[in-house]
């Protein structure tokens, strides 16, 4: 399904040695290429085809146009015949958009009676795309490298995963996060550079004071209150407490309010993410809970105490899986059942979960809150849906960022939850409790997390590649003695690329 306006292009190298009639063959295959990838259902934007390029300066046209086409989120590559790479030069150092490389030839079989050295001439990707990936190599350059037919699903699910890298990437380009209050008094992780996350994500991070939202809370209209009620009783289980006749009924319109508040707020400023602090509320009588939860099931990205990171993260982790299904939420590892039997995470938060990864009807109910010392907060109460599923969280080490994901399995509660008052997921990590935690500690992984059922942690590594920041995955192919070392070797390698 194709979700976006946004486009992928496809560049086709060759060269004029071949003549007419072979540069001729080798457009009409490149188009088949591109037609049987758009058609295969696993790609989210429309890859473009262009011209066949067979020269330096065709080819540093196309590659500046692209970097310069704002509809162009991504390049592919393809070397149909032998484009000597040279030629490459001008045009990948001009380029500044995402890049993979498909290594392919435009048939499946080799056809042994007949194959001449004509054949041989058009059909030798097999040397033409070394040539050019020795180019990509020698320039340092970050790309993902997809190689089969274009006929294979598995080359189209890998060449969308890596288009779902590119939606994530082009989303960081233009988002800015609105900060309500700092972060939480002392707390590290969630702290971070915010000038070196525009510098390298693209992101725009800033602070907004509370007594703008508080005014925005406090001056809704009675009637769009009135019918955002109405959407909650249609949408939600609603505790009876909270509706029309009930005692707390109060407390839900209040919610409302916030809601409402928010919600213009973030419209009017463009702002596609933001943060709250429960110890910093100003004229707030409620700390928001059922607002960031309906905000993050469209789409907003939310952290947590100020975790402009964690915004940040689910913003583009959404954007990544726009029209896939599953969810994916602000999280948090709360507390572990260590056991009997397998061990399990029961993640949380005070209340802001975003009910996209569970199946269930959420329920909507008041409870006290037991920090902050405000009224008592509306919030939407579900278990997350089990499956297959990751936990990505972001931390500044100072000189880089590192994204740190975990394979999990959501799985079903092994017992109700009836007094737990907010949403929560319960799940095992891979490949197993001690494994994956203990990565995670060395690896300096933070407590506030992505959790999500929609994208798989392949188009998390393409999407950390493009922007050439780290990315460590604790999965059944990682191993602690390698982690560690790997840890070392990673201070190194981004210390020396980032030069002086
Ligand atoms: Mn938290």
């Amino acid at each position: 399904m194709k979700v976006h306006t946004r486009q992928v292009w496809f560049l086709t190298g060759s060269q004029e040695l071949y003549g007419p009639d072979v540069l001729t063959q080798v457009a009409a295959q490149s188009q088949v290429v591109v037609q049987r990838l758009n058609a295969s259902g696993e790609i989210p934007i429309d890859i473009v085809w262009k011209p066949v390029l067979t020269g330096a300066d065709a080819i540093r046209r196309a590659c500046l146009d692209a970097t310069f086409d704002d509809a162009c989120i991504g390049v592919i590559t393809w070397m149909h015949t032998f484009s000597p790479a040279k030629a490459w030069i001008g045009g990948l150092t001009s380029l500044a958009k995402p890049l993979l490389h498909l290594h392919t030839q435009a048939s499946l079989e080799l056809p042994w009676s007949t194959i001449d050295m004509d054949y041989m001439n058009l059909n030798q990707a097999a040397h033409g795309d070394r040539e050019f990936a020795f180019m990509e190599t020698r320039l340092r350059m970050n790309r993902v490298t997809v190689s089969g037919h274009a006929s294979d699903p598995v080359v189209a699910t890998r060449i969308g995963r890596w288009a779902r890298a590119c939606l994530g990437w082009a989303e960081a380009g233009s988002l800015k996060v609105a900060r309500f209050g700092d972060n939480m008094r002392d707390v590290a992780v969630t702290e971070g550079d915010k000038v070196e996350a525009q510098i390298k994500l693209g992101v725009s991070v800033n602070g907004f004071g509370l007594t703008d939202l508080v005014h925005a809370v406090d001056t809704v209209d009675r009637g769009d209150v009135d019918e955002l009620v109405g959407v909650y009783e249609t949408e939600y289980d609603v505790a009876p407490v909270l509706r029309r006749q009930g005692e707390r009924h109060d407390s839900l319109r209040y919610a409302a309010a916030i809601e409402l508040g928010l919600r213009s707020l973030l419209t009017q400023g463009d702002f596609r993410a933001f943060t709250t602090n429960f110890e910093d509320l100003g004229g707030l009588r409620q700390l928001p809970g059922v607002a960031v939860q309906r905000l993050m099931a469209d789409g907003y990205g939310f952290g947590g105490e100020g975790d402009w990171k964690s915004a940040v993260l689910l913003r583009i982790v959404k954007a990544m899986g726009e029209g896939l299904p599953g969810g994916t939420s602000f999280m948090e590892d709360y507390t572990y059942h260590l056991g009997p039997g397998t061990p399990q995470v029961l993640g949380a938060h005070m209340l802001e979960v975003c009910p996209s990864i569970t199946s269930d009807v959420p329920r909507m109910e008041i409870h006290p809150l037991s920090i902050g010392g405000r009224e008592d907060p509306v919030r939407l109460v579900f278990t997350a849906a089990p499956g297959p599923a990751v936990v990505v969280g972001m931390s500044d080490l100072g000189d880089r960022f590192r994204l740190i994901a975990n394979a999990i399995d959501v799985v079903v509660p092994p017992e109700q939850l009836p007094r737990l008052p907010v949403a929560h997921a319960v799940w095992e990590p891979r490949p197993d409790f001690v494994v994956a935690t203990e990565g995670w500690l060395y690896a300096g992984g933070p407590h506030h997390t992505v959790l999500t059922t929609a994208v798989p942690a392949q188009v998390l590594r393409d999407f950390a590649d493009i922007a050439d920041i780290e990315f460590v995955l604790i999965d059944e192919a990682m191993s602690l003695d390698h982690l560690r070392d790997r840890l070392r070797w990673d201070a190194a390698y981004f210390r020396l690329r980032q030069g002086l």
